[in-house]
């Protein structure tokens, strides 16, 4: 957290802005089949933070937080309370592994 500590509950912390941003993520480009050449190379889904992508109305709906559309801006976190993920959004992850999403106004508030 740019050279400050965490507090002692806390393992680490990591600010998402997009697929892949989290250095757990493992994220790699994929490369289509040269046959395929509708698709262009992409980057896998990553492990800790995965793509958001809802079919319906859902998935087209704008975030109440940040205005973006949801699929494919934000991301989601499997076993958070909250877990969809906004751009500029981190990533908290506590000393017992479990992991919630934390505004950039909150950690600046811890943080300050
Ligand atoms: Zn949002």
């Amino acid at each position: 957290m740019n050279g400050k500590t965490l507090r002692p509950d806390l393992l680490d912390v990591h600010v998402w802005n997009k697929n892949g941003d989290h250095p757990r993520d493992k994220s790699v480009w994929i490369n289509p089949e040269p046959s395929d050449r509708q698709r262009k190379p992409f980057l896998s889904e990553g492990h800790v933070v995965r793509i958001y992508n809802v079919p319906g109305p859902e998935g087209i709906k704008k975030c109440t937080k940040c205005g973006n559309k949801m699929n494919g801006i934000h991301g989601w976190i499997d076993n958070a309370a909250a877990p969809s993920v906004c751009p500029s959004d981190y990533i908290v992850t506590d000393k017992d592994g479990g992991m919630s999403v934390w505004s950039k106004d909150k950690i600046h508030e811890l943080y300050k």
